[in-house]
This record gives structure tokens, C-alpha cells and sequence, in this order.
């Protein structure tokens, strides 16, 4: 059976993207024109961000961008503030313990947004806080956090942001320079569609001060993102061969993108309002907050007296419908259907919303 995918990442790639990653390569370390193409593709990122920082493009999925980001900020004693108000937020809290940081944490119902003043009287109350680390959309639980609010107040305090917007990316607007973020991360596989395998992500000057002013300097080579300052950003060479194939697709799903425009957003908006209605309609509960509903997934709650992992297997295999069960103490309790990139249309998501209903009859 024909499958059709409907999770949260990675997505179904376009023919344009699967094209280009067909190309023949540059060798990245001795080919000129590969230096030219990656510094073009990271001044599409800029634009995609809404940035004048840096940009880079590292070798790894979503995750080593988290980790490369808290490994070359954070050193034993540093203060961090972590907005866990849900399973990536509060997945932060390890990283930042693993470099011996200390976390200063705000908890939150998984269903509901910081707030910025919450964040401001959590800044008062620890005035050594020097980095925060917060998550755009928290793609296990749909929930988008208001950026656009606590990213000036984080600013204004001083406190360097580590901002996970894997999932927020090209669905909902990432303004970086305006709402003060000093890095910003992204992940290839999510609305951008491209394959897994890439995280993107924009550094600012204050950010790159921060790590040159440490006590002792970051340690190892992948996860510390100096090595890219005194490398490719001194002399245009790179600190380990390139993934050029998995680049030219990214460099082809950045162009899709940014041809969209502001459309981009509006088809994001309406296909999961779309999305909240349908599922709604059909007796379905949202997961989060619909104030605070991402536009790039729908989490729902997992009607009771349904098995989770049977259903999604049934709806798979009989149905040819793949979508996803979520993570932590979500487990088992919410489904989610990523309309983000390529999966961003009604049809589709009206289709997978009739696949689903059909199988629950199964179950009943
Ligand atoms: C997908 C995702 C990541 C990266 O994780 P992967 O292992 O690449 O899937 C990080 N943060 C968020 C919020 C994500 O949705």
C-alpha cells in the first residue's frame, strides 16, 4: 500500500529537493564554488530567520545543534534559566546539567505557554542567570510558546537565548534580530523538508562574545561552535568534509521556501486552523492550549479505550496513514498530525482525518 505520511517530521520530500540531492558533488574542501554555494545557503537561512547573525549549517539532525549550542555556552557553575513547559523545554535541563550548568527552572503544564512575565520575575528573583534555553514550538505536546514576548525581555535582562525552533521554522514566523534571540536552531527534516541529517542555526555577536569570554574554553571539536568561528568564518575552510548531497537539498528546500514568501505562513495558519476545527468537529480534544497551538502540528488526546501504538500500526498498515504518538509523559495519550512543509495542505489532512475516523470505527 501506498503509505502517506502525516508526522511531525521528518516529512514527505518534494521532487525538487529529492532532485537536487541527486546532483553530482563538489569536493567541499577544494572546489571554490563550494565555499561560494554554502555561504549562499547560509544567507538564505538569514533571510528565513529574519537575521544579520551568522549562520551555519552543521552535520547532524536537530538535536547536536541543542547540544553543540549549550556545549559552547554553558561551563560548570554557569546560571540557566529553562522554560520547560514541555518534553523538548524540559529536555534542555540535561544538557545543561551535562556541561555543569545550573538550571533555574520554570515548569509548566505541558497544555500551556510561558509567559514573558513569568520569565521577568524569574530574572529578577536570580539575577546571576547569564543563558536561557526555551523551545519555539514544543513539537510533542503542539504547543508554540510566544517568542515574539519573551525574547525582548530575555534581552533586556542581559541573558544570552538558546532558542529551539526546530519545528517552528518556515510553519511559524522566527523573527531573530527583532525579538532579540541569540541562537536560534533549526532542523532540516521538519517544515523545511528536506532529509534529516542537517541542523541550521544563527549565532549572534553577543553569543559568540559570550563563548570567547568563558573561563576555559569550550572543550572538543564538533560540539563547540568556536571551531566554525576560526575556521569557516576566518577563512572560509571547513572543520570536517561536508555532507554536500544532503546541502544541495536543504540549498533547494531554503529556495521553496523562500519563493513562498509570506504565504509560507498563511498556508501554515490556515491548514492547522483547518486541522483544530476537523479534529474538533470530529469529537476530537486538542492536546494544548489552542491560544498556543503551533501551526506546523496538531497534537489531540487519544480518545479513551483506544491502544495507542495498535491504532497508529492499524492505521499504517490497513489505512496507509502514518502519524505519530508523542513522547515523555505524553506517551500513549496524545497523536499528533504534522501539516508542516510538503504535508501542509487541507486535502491531505482532510484525508488522513477520514482514514482515522474509519479505523477508530475498528476499534469500537
Ligand atoms: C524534531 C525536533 C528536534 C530535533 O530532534 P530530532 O532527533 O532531529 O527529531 C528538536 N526539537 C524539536 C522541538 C523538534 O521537534
Amino acid at each position: 500500500m501506498n503509505k502517506q505520511q502525516m508526522a511531525p517530521g521528518p516529512v514527505e520530500l518534494s521532487d525538487a529537493v529529492r532532485q537536487a540531492m541527486a546532483q553530482q558533488l563538489y569536493n567541499p574542501d577544494l572546489d571554490p564554488d563550494y565555499v561560494v554555494f554554502y555561504r549562499g545557503m547560509c544567507e538564505k537561512i538569514q533571510q528565513l530567520l529574519h537575521t544579520q547573525s551568522d549562520c551555519l549549517v552543521l552535520s547532524g539532525e536537530g538535536i547536536l545543534g541543542l547540544e553543540a549550542a549549550c556545549a559552547s555556552l554553558i561551563e560548570p557553575g554557569t546560571k540557566v534559566l529553562c522554560l520547560a513547559n514541555g518534553v523538548f523545554g524540559a529536555g534542555f535541563v540535561d544538557f545543561v546539567k551535562a556541561y555543569g550548568g545550573e538550571p533555574v527552572i520554570i515548569e509548566k503544564d505541558y497544555r500551556q505557554a510561558i509567559t514573558a512575565d513569568e520569565v521577568e520575575v524569574a530574572l529578577r528573583q536570580n539575577p546571576d542567570i547569564k543563558v536561557a534555553t526555551l523551545v519555539h514550538c514544543d513539537t510533542p505536546s503542539g504547543l508554540l510558546n510566544p517568542l515574539a514576548e519573551i525574547g525582548p525581555v530575555l534581552k533586556q535582562h542581559g541573558v544570552i537565548s538558546i532558542v529551539d525552533a526546530v519545528a517552528s521554522i518556515a510553519g511559524d514566523r522566527v523573527l531573530a534580530d527583532e525579538w532579540g534571540l541569540d541562537i536560534v536552531l533549526g532542523g532540516s527534516q521538519k517544515a523545511l523538508s528536506a532529509p534529516p541529517g542537517l541542523t541550521f542555526m544563527s549565532i549572534s555577536a553577543a553569543a559568540w562574545e559570550f563563548m570567547e569570554a568563558r573561563r576555559e574554553p569550550p572543550k572538543g571539536l564538533y560540539l563547540n561552535l568556536l571551531t566554525w568561528k576560526d575556521s569557516w568564518l576566518k577563512d572560509g575552510s571547513f572543520p570536517y568534509t561536508q555532507p554536500v548531497n544532503d546541502h544541495y537539498a536543504l540549498d533547494a528546500a531554503l529556495d521553496a521556501a523562500l519563493a513562498e514568501g509570506g504565504g509560507l505562513y498563511e498556508r501554515h495558519r490556515q491548514v492547522a486552523e483547518f486541522t483544530r476545527d476537523a479534529v474538533q468537529a470530529a469529537g476530537f480534544k486538542l492536546y494544548p492550549d489552542a491560544n498556543y497551538a503551533a501551526s506546523t502540528v496538531t497534537a489531540i488526546e487519544v480518545p479513551a479505550g483506544v491502544p495507542d501504538a495498535e491504532f497508529r500500526q492499524r492505521l499504517l498498515t490497513q489505512y496507509g496513514w502514518q502519524i505519530a504518538g508523542s513522547y515523555g509523559p505524553l506517551a500513549g495519550k496524545v497523536w499528533r498530525i504534522g501539516h508542516m512543509g510538503t504535508q501542509c495542505q487541507k486535502e491531505r489532512v482532510q484525508a488522513c482525518l477520514e482514514a482515522i475516523q474509519a479505523c477508530l470505527a475498528d476499534f469500537r
